[in-house]
């Protein structure tokens, strides 16, 4: 608290990332990110980018990141005027708050969802009311029916990981015709079905995608929005007020060539997957429930042991997942998924604590 800080500061209560820890060998499953690296022309591209000399960094870059719009536009058979491209799809959302979502109306979004969209809403003043997940953590789209100034939430869900089936998003998209209905699909690539199909035939519909979880690259910070012109130019519209240069020269390169190497993008996402059934079957095996996910992340809980405590146990030997202290969901985990040797680490871990458990 200062007398320096303005009222907004004053009123501001920040999200609260996953830790970073300063190991040198953490294994790491508190943060979603992908356990592979990226493609290696990732790594290329940025390469030529900078040159020998780094001389191309004198200059901004593209501020409206036409070529790397263009790439992804043709990528998903869509037009590069309906692709918004962010620093993150965090500070995509970010826009979206003050661009779309904020009206006399009342946001909606789940009980149970990103815990950034709280945080969004009291920063740009948007009000919002939440809507219950039902006891299996589904998403009921006829539960979204009230006067609204805009829906909003994950599909697959997070921190859930479960899917929502296209048909039930297009129901709700054509009915709620008087507000943006936004589909926030962080984790789609890990199994669900995309929304960005429907862009052409429902104006109402923006759908916010990231690099950071499947194709590797969340140290880059770009994400990017879906939709008809119109939502896309009052994306626009915010970022030319705000910061003209969302995204630096090599985030611009490394994605675009992300984008051109299909392959890699496929087979990293098949790994995962296969990954992420390895670690359910390891989980259900040690008696936890697990929310059928379809995400690179398990959500899972078990009767016999304190969430938080076991979250504890396993961060003193060096294993990080995340633990939220929120209704509903303290008594579960939410566990990235890992390689297999860090899913099993995990497992056998957690094996041991239980044999070793005093409450
Ligand atoms: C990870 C995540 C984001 C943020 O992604 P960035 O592009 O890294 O900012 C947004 N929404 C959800 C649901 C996420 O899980």
């Amino acid at each position: 608290m200062s007398r320096y800080w303005s009222d907004i500061v004053h009123r501001l209560t920040p999200y609260v990332p996953g830790e970073q820890p300063a190991l040198a060998h953490p294994v790491k499953l508190n943060t979603n990110e992908n356990p592979y690296p990226p493609s290696p022309r990732v790594l290329e591209a940025i390469r030529q980018a900078l040159g020998d000399t780094a001389e191309s960094l004198r200059r901004y870059p593209d501020p409206t990141a036409r070529k790397l719009r263009e790439t992804v536009a043709a990528y998903h058979g869509i037009q590069a005027e309906q692709v918004f491209a962010g620093n993150g799809s965090d500070e995509v959302l970010a826009f979206t708050f003050q661009a779309l979502l904020k009206h006399d109306k009342p946001l909606l979004f789940p009980d149970i969802t990103y815990s950034f969209y709280p945080t969004y809403a009291r920063h740009f003043e948007v009000g919002y009311q939440t809507v219950a997940l039902d006891d299996t953590f589904a998403i009921n789209v006829d539960d979204y029916a009230s006067p609204n100034g805009g829906v909003l939430f994950p599909n697959p869900n997070a921190p859930t990981g479960r899917p929502l089936p296209l048909a039930d998003i297009e129901r709700l998209v054509s009915r709620n015709t008087d507000s943006v209905v936004v589909i926030d699909e962080a984790y789609v690539d890990f199994g669900a079905e995309s929304a960005i199909a429907l862009i052409d035939r429902y104006p109402n519909l923006l759908v916010v995608q990231t690099v950071s979880k499947s194709r590797s690259l969340a140290g880059m910070r770009v994400g990017f929005a879906f939709g008809n012109r119109e939502l896309i130019d009052a994306l626009n519209r915010v970022k030319d007020s705000f910061n003209s240069y969302p995204l630096d020269r090599l985030a611009q390169a490394a994605v675009i060539a992300a984008y051109e190497d299909d392959a890699w993008f496929h087979d990293n996402c098949a790994k995962v997957i296969a990954s992420r059934k390895r670690l359910a079957a390891g989980l259900t095996a040690l008696g936890f429930e697990v929310v059928p996910s379809a995400a690179n992340l398990l959500f899972a809980r078990h009767e016999g042991y304190d969430a938080a405590t076991l979250a504890g146990r396993l961060r003193e030997k060096e294993i990080f997942v995340r633990h939220f202290n929120a209704p509903r969901i303290d008594q579960h985990l939410r566990i990235s998924v890992g390689t297999d040797a860090e899913c099993d680490m995990l497992v056998d871990t957690l094996r041991d604590i239980f044999s070793a458990y005093v409450g």
